[in-house]
């Protein structure tokens, strides 16, 4: 169809996301798909039977805007027992249609035209485009190239009067670090007495390896008072498909976030919701999940020993970056084209998680893949 309209663009540098491309590639290449943080396998068939009964016994209709009752008190409990923070239910705990929901509508109902936003690249694609659709600046801090860490003098140094918003994510994707005690301490120092709000995405929160625990915000009285915590169950149930996500913050902000999620999406998806509800009775169903995937990223790292990558540290999350730059003077992207045409392997060039295109010569790759993929995928890396 022609159109004489032109529209004006909000965002005219931003194109497709890298997931898009990078799937449309793998599925024209036939390429084995290492690359969006998205698992290959089921999810318990309990889970999906949760949906269908609660389909079956008449829970089609909008759930409450806020969340269905049971689900909001099981998450509420579940965040008392691991982190230690008291969430009321009825004003502090959100049901959404995805993390990336709550991203959106945290940012939206809390930052204003002519706020400046903090958060770290490389960093998942979506933070910085939502910021300045609220006509908002994004300071983009990078981490350290050698280990990825948070150089918090520069953050220091970024914060202004006009800094409403910090965005932490720990589990961090792309670079799979999390957050030590000295992190949340530094972070502690620099936010108090200020009014600058924490947007923490927290949805590798249960993917975390070596014993290490979960930095929550919520594990922090002083922290979790100025934090949005946003959180997913399509992560740790295998469901990303399913879209439905989670947030905590004290009822000051909750209700401001709560006023453009009704907007947006009014609530999440109502079948959905009563089977995680029941799923979160089952502690397991969560606390297994670092075990599964620390044995999943043990055995890519394996299979990949052989490999010319060197592969970096993986603490927490679905993801390991892999250095190429030592026998390849490819870009990232170019490298990336190559290993899907030739190699029929899809991974994620890190530039893609840089707004200025940072290309230090380094692949993300996904390991929330079943054993068989990921062994086949390592041995196809291994002929590069
Ligand atoms: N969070 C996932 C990743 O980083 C997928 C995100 C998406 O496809 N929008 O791979």
């Amino acid at each position: 169809m022609q159109s004489a309209l032109q529209a004006r663009s909000k965002l005219p540098d931003v194109g497709t996301t890298i997931f898009t491309v990078i799937g449309q590639l793998a599925a024209q290449y036939d390429a084995l798909n290492l690359s969006q943080g998205a698992p290959n396998f089921l999810p318990d068939p309990k889970l999906i039977d949760g949906v269908a009964n609660a389909m079956r016994a008449g829970h089609n209709q909008y759930a409450p805007m806020a969340g269905t009752g049971p689900l909001r008190d099981a998450l509420a409990a579940k965040v008392e027992t691991l982190y230690g923070a008291r969430y009321d239910p009825a004003s502090e705990v959100t049901v959404l249609a995805s993390a990336s929901e709550g991203l959106y509508s945290a940012i939206s109902a809390l930052v204003h035209p002519g706020d400046e936003v903090i958060y770290f690249e490389p960093s998942f694609d979506s933070y910085a485009p939502i910021v300045r659709l609220q006509g908002a600046t994004p300071i983009a801090i990078k981490l350290s190239l050698d280990d990825f860490r948070v150089n918090w003098d520069e953050v220091s140094a970024a914060i202004t009067p006009k800094t409403r918003m910090i965005i932490v994510n720990s589990p961090h994707n792309p670079t799979a670090t999390v957050f030590s005690h000295a992190d949340i301490e530094r972070l502690s120092a620099l936010t108090r007495d200020t009014d600058i709000v924490i947007l923490s995405d927290e949805v590798y929160e249960h993917v975390v390896f070596d014993g290490a625990k979960h930095q929550s915000m919520a594990c922090y009285p002083e922290l979790a008072e100025r934090s949005v915590i946003v959180s997913s169950f399509g992560k740790s149930y295998h469901v990303t498909g399913w879209r439905v996500g989670y947030c905590f913050a004290p009822a000051e902000l909750m209700v401001e976030i709560r006023k453009v999620h009704q907007f947006m999406v009014f609530s999440a998806d109502t079948p959905m919701q009563h089977a995680f509800a029941d799923a979160l009775a089952d502690p397991s169903s969560y606390l297994d999940l670092s075990g599964f995937y620390q044995r999943k990223r043990d055995l890519l790292v394996r299979e990949l020993r052989d490999s010319r990558f060197e592969l970096l540290p993986s603490e927490g999350s679905f993801f390991l970056l892999a250095r190429f730059r030592h026998f390849s003077d490819e870009s990232d992207s170019d490298f990336v084209l190559r290993l899907i045409r030739d190699a029929q392997v899809a991974t994620i060039p890190l530039s893609a998680f840089y707004t200025d295109g940072t290309d230090s010569g380094l692949i993300r790759l996904s390991f929330s893949k079943d054993d068989d993929t990921l062994i086949e995928g390592a041995r196809r890396l291994r002929a590069i």
